[in-house]
């Protein structure tokens, strides 16, 4: 095994592989096979600036494991983004893919840039240039891109557009997350947020925040993109009280709950930590991690909560939209406490769930409803939820433990059934 050749965040990530594996009678094989990515390509993406002049950009994309299918996961542009970061995301992919029983295997890629600093043009150019980069990597029986931080539906039709005019023709189901209008699905917007939130609402009696009359419930909500946003809006339809949000540039309190239109207005012009109006307070990102309430959704980046800030979490459940948001240390801390963490392999996999529902259909040219989509993602987080439910009660463990159990356990069946000679 290539041990050196890991980062310390894969590192980090492959630690709950082998926290699972002790619950399972495993074959070496699956330990090999898992322990590092199968392939990780690299890339200097240069492209022309609307000033005229030339730049370049690194990208990755990791195929993780295809054990199960082909590999599947989203592209991130993050000026921060390194290898490391896609191998650990590509790993987690792996996991969620077998986790919630989709036909796929795990990848990742992202550019490392600040989208905001480039114009629509220079965007639309960077993200054929990665297709270009990577066409021989991708493609809709093979490795299928889908969003992930600061990319969208916008981004993945100019990416399912560049393909085809490569292969010569369309081949929607290469990507996923695509605009309605291109081959997207239904109901792809909100999926990791509403998958969440189906989750939590099946789960609320066990962990103890249902809906009671009298009953205040309040949400914490760390980080505004498209699953923390969605997030928000969903739980306060439920009669959850926002009280705290925060994105990459502030981050507010407000005791009383939170006026989602002046919110979205607030992050419009540079972030929520503008939101102004009564009962509203403007607070370090952290500190928001301290407010009284039932339930923390982190739903921003990995390592978000840490060991220097973990003691500040007081909210009995914790719903991670992110992925890989709670470092091993601090989950350790939260597990302790007895705050019972729902675990992101299991907790986001909204999104490649309903990206698996667009996959199908542009494969099958037929397209499903709205109500279809909502049906079928509920029915699917529910019966990972209380599957995964079931390890926790029969095993004495965590939720994450167990999640790791049960797509340790499916993926090591796909190992075992390719064979033993390879
Ligand atoms: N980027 C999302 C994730 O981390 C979605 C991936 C997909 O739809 O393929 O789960």
């Amino acid at each position: 095994m290539l041990d050196d050749e890991r980062g310390p965040l894969l590192r980090q990530a492959l630690s709950r592989l082998d926290a699972a594996a002790a619950y399972l009678d495993l074959d070496q094989d699956v330990a090999e096979k898992l322990g590092a990515p199968r392939e990780t390509l690299k890339a200097r993406l240069l492209i022309r600036m609307d000033d005229g002049s030339r730049r370049a950009f690194t990208a990755w994309r990791c195929r993780y494991d295809d054990t199960r299918g082909p590999t599947k996961g989203g592209i991130r542009y993050h000026p921060a983004s390194t290898m490391d970061e896609v191998e650990a995301l590509a790993f987690w992919m792996t996991f969620k893919c077998a986790v919630m029983n989709l036909p796929y295997g795990g990848g990742k890629g992202a550019i490392r840039v600040d989208p905001h600093g480039l114009s629509r043009a220079e965007l639309e150019r960077l993200s054929r240039a990665y297709v270009q980069a990577f066409a021989g990597v991708i493609g809709p029986e093979r490795d299928i891109p889908a969003p992930d931080v600061y990319t969208d539906a916008m981004v993945m039709g100019w990416m399912a557009d560049e393909y085809g005019s490569l292969t010569g023709a369309p081949a929607p189901a290469v990507v996923t997350g695509k605009p309605v209008a291109l081959g997207g699905s239904l109901g792809r917007g909100d999926a990791t947020a509403r998958g969440g939130w189906y989750l939590l609402r099946h789960l609320a009696a066990r962990l103890g925040v249902e809906d009671q009359p009298g009953r205040v419930r309040r949400a914490i909500v760390q980080g505004y993109g498209n699953a923390g946003r969605h997030m928000a809006r969903l739980l306060a339809s439920d009669g959850w009280t926002i009280v705290g949000v925060s994105d990459s540039r502030g981050a507010v309190a407000a005791p009383g709950g939170i006026d989602f239109d002046a919110l979205d207005a607030a992050k419009a012009r540079g972030g929520v930590g503008l939101l102004e109006g009564p009962g509203v307070r403007r607070v370090d990102p952290d500190e928001i991690l301290a407010l009284d309430a039932e339930l923390l959704v982190p739903a921003a980046l990995e390592e978000m909560i840490h060991a220097g800030n973990v003691h500040l979490i007081t909210a009995p459940v914790v719903l991670e939209l992110a992925n890989g948001p709670v470092t091993p240390e601090a989950d350790e801390v939260l597990t302790a406490r007895g705050i019972t963490v729902l675990p992101d392999i299991l907790a986001n996999a909204g999104g490649v769930t309903v990206s698996y529902f667009e996959w199908v259909q542009n494969r099958q040219g037929w397209y499903w409803g709205e109500a279809e989509v909502h049906e079928r993602l509920k029915a699917a987080m529910e019966r990972e939820g209380d599957a995964i439910g079931d390890r926790v009660a029969a095993l004495g463990i965590d939720w994450r433990t167990a999640a790791y159990v049960h797509g340790l356990a499916r993926l090591a069946d796909a190992i075992a059934a390719h064979g033993t000679q390879t």
